[in-house]
């Protein structure tokens, strides 16, 4: 469903990713860690089309298409959607609102009916309770004052709502006590689904302890270094980047 030939990022005129590649297949969850600074937000930004992000070299297919060429609301009209590491404050802008325009958008490029109201409240309550999410949570402005836990919370209900067809979590568990990790996991797990692909991104081997990934790639210096299954996780926490991947990897 995704395949990523030889990408190369350009931000501000700085390389960050240099030559990656990498097929995810519906119904696969795909474990992307690295180093800090290694390009993971950076590949996660591409894949949204967040401006700024300019691509020198390389291909993005998505369902057959050319991800690149498709806007962000293209992109997330067609099932593309991004948890992102650091979620936006949107002062004047309630929650519930926002994730109604938000399904309402995704429908519409898809020539769907709006949602109604009554339905749209039903399915709310229901993955905001899944997910742990309060209802006063819902009323207020989109993440702000939300804490850290709450908004990456937050995040995974969109995404329990928008049930996108390629799921990206951009450091999901950074932040969150372990009740909170736990949710999360069982929030996405819930979302697994054999037509569904997912791509999530952390630094932390525990996460994966929860969402288990049927692979695990290891990224340094823009490029995917080493694949492999789930013991690689395992691996890379034991030794570390340093013993995996080679010393000079060991500092980074
Ligand atoms: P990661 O998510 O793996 O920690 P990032 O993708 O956020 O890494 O960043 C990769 C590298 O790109 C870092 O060295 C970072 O400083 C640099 N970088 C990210 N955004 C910009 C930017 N807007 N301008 C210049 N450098 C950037
Ligand atoms: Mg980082
Ligand atoms: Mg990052």
């Amino acid at each position: 469903m995704l395949e990523i030939k030889d990408l190369h990022v350009e931000v501000d005129g700085k390389k960050i990713i240099n030559g990656l590649s990498l097929e995810v297949g519906a119904g696969e969850v795909h474990a992307i860690m690295g180093p800090n600074g290694s390009g993971k937000s950076t590949l996660a930004y591409v894949l949204a089309g967040r401006e700024g992000y300019e691509v020198t070299k390389g291909s993005i297919t998505f369902d057959g298409q050319d991800l690149l060429e498709m806007e962000p609301e293209e992109r997330a009209a067609a099932g593309v959607f991004l948890a992102m590491q650091y979620p936006v404050e949107i002062p004047g802008v309630a929650n519930m609102y926002f994730l109604r325009q938000a399904m309402n958008a995704v429908r519409k490029a898809r020539g769907q009916p709006e949602i109604g109201a009554a339905e749209f409240m039903k399915k709310l309550r229901e993955k905001a309770r899944l997910m742990g999410v309060k209802d006063e949570l819902l009323k207020r402005d989109l993440n702000f004052g939300f804490s850290g836990g709450e908004k990456k919370r937050n995040e995974i209900l969109q995404m329990a709502m928008l049930e996108p067809r390629l799921c990206i979590l951009d450091e999901t568990d950074s932040g969150l006590d372990i009740d909170a990790l736990r949710t999360v996991a069982d929030g996405v797990n819930a979302l697994r689904d054999p037509s569904r692909g997912m791509i999530v991104i952390t630094h932390y081997q525990r996460l994966l302890d929860y969402i288990v990934p049927d692979r695990v790639h290891v990224l340094a210096r823009g490029a995917i270094q080493r694949s492999g299954s789930k013991e690689l996780a395992l691996e890379l926490e034991e030794g570390g980047y340093g013993a995996l991947l080679g010393p000079e990897f060991a500092h980074e």
